[in-house]
């Protein structure tokens, strides 16, 4: 999933976006490589030095489904450019001074972002620059084949990955000095009330069978989120907010996690949430992966569900090692997990729903799975 309902602040710049072949990207490349401002103006944040890149290097896009738009320039370098800039703050510039200075190099190793205005006078972000991972593909690609060919040892990876993530989330930086906080009555008391508002939106958005079936499944699905009510001293890092499997690259040199921008259906969430939330969602991913390589490839769904919940077991049992290997256990607050999956489930049907009818399957697919048949012939 790859959606995007961001808002600019006020009415979209006049300017138009820079696409791969104009020019505009590698020149602003090249500016940056050479220590100069951009060429439009804008004002940059610098995390990494660039390597040296001339004006007239080759770009090209992405044949992938992305929210923004993404040039790479040279093979080296890829400039995200946000369509449209968000209103500041927006989480990738501090995640992105935070992870270079906590040492975490699991990503594409983070250049620069650059920041403007829109024409309402709102400073908005407007590009990112990041290092080029020769060769990735991304989980919506490695991950299916690893379920076509019934193969989970990459789940390891994946977890030790996110543990990795989230221990460097929780090590103090100049940019978050106090990375952990703990959850208080209130906290734990929102992440009810927004999972119960996630499951009514879906009631109320999804139709047809798929509707009825959620509506006989609602109290079920209800009790699933009760567990977000008790959670009362839960530590708090900033996550990832968008982890699932898309968002994790597999290159020449091994895996990287890359798309710091946050939730975008998830709007005024605070920045501090539970570990679980990210574990919850790259967990689901992997259902979500079998239900496209039912679809998509073939796969016998029988098989491709016991490699799901395999590929989910061997996932869990390394992000915990992940943890405690990093001396950071306590940031798995275990009984949040299983709520949080009904959650994320329910954010998946929305999504489906206002912006991608086609992925309303997978979703429903992972449901009906979990919760077979019971009630199906007495509604
Ligand atoms: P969006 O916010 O538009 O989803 P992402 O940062 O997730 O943008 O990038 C979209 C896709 O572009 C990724 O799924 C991946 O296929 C490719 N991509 C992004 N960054 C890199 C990179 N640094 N190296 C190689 N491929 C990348
Ligand atoms: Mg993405
Ligand atoms: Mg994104």
């Amino acid at each position: 999933m790859n959606p995007s309902s961001t808002e600019p602040d006020g009415p979209p710049s006049p300017e138009r976006t820079p696409t791969a072949g104009d020019g505009a990207t590698a020149a602003l490349v090249a500016a940056l490589s050479r220590g100069d401002d951009p060429p439009g103006g804008q004002a940059v944040v610098r995390f990494h030095p660039l390597p040296p890149v001339r004006a007239t290097a080759h770009e090209r896009g992405f044949d992938v489904d992305q929210t923004n738009n993404s040039v790479v320039v040279d093979e080296r370098v890829v400039v995200k450019w946000l369509t449209p800039p968000p209103p500041l703050p927006q989480p990738a510039p501090q995640m992105f001074a935070h992870l270079t200075s906590v040492g975490f190099t699991a990503t594409a190793l983070p250049y620069a972002a650059l920041t403007g205005r829109s024409a309402g006078g709102a400073e908005t972000l407007v590009a990112l620059v990041t290092a080029y991972l020769p060769e990735a593909a991304d989980g919506w690609e490695w991950c299916v084949e690893e379920a076509v060919a019934g193969r989970t040892a990459f789940a390891a990876d994946l977890g030790r990955l996110a543990a990795g993530l989230h221990a460097a989330m929780a090590t103090p930086s100049p940019a978050f000095p106090e990375p952990v906080r703990v959850a208080d009555g209130d906290a734990d008391g929102g992440w009810a009330a927004r999972a119960r508002d996630a499951l009514a939106r879906a009631l109320e958005l999804t139709c047809g069978e798929d509707g009825a079936w959620l509506a006989r499944h609602a109290s079920e699905l209800a009790a699933g989120l009760r567990g977000l009510g008790r959670a009362a001293g839960t530590p708090l890092i900033r996550i990832h907010g968008d982890l699932h499997v898309g968002q994790t690259l597999r290159w020449r040199e091994g895996y990287a996690v890359i798309d710091f921008d946050g939730n975008p259906t998830v709007t005024g969430a605070d920045p501090f949430q539970p570990a679980a939330r990210d574990l919850a969602q790259l967990g689901t991913s992997l259902e979500h992966v079998a239900q496209v390589a039912i679809l998509r490839r073939g796969a016998d769904p029988a098989r491709a569900l016991a490699w799901a919940a395999e590929a989910r077991a061997v996932l869990l049992t390394a992000y915990r090692e992940g943890l405690a290997a990093h001396g950071r256990p306590e940031l798995l607050e275990e009984s949040l997990l299983g709520p949080f999956e009904i959650e994320q489930e329910c954010r998946e049907l929305i999504y489906a729903a206002l912006h991608l009818p086609r992925w309303r399957y997978a979703p429903m697919g992972v449901l009906r799975a979990r919760f077979p048949h019971r009630t199906e012939e007495t509604a």
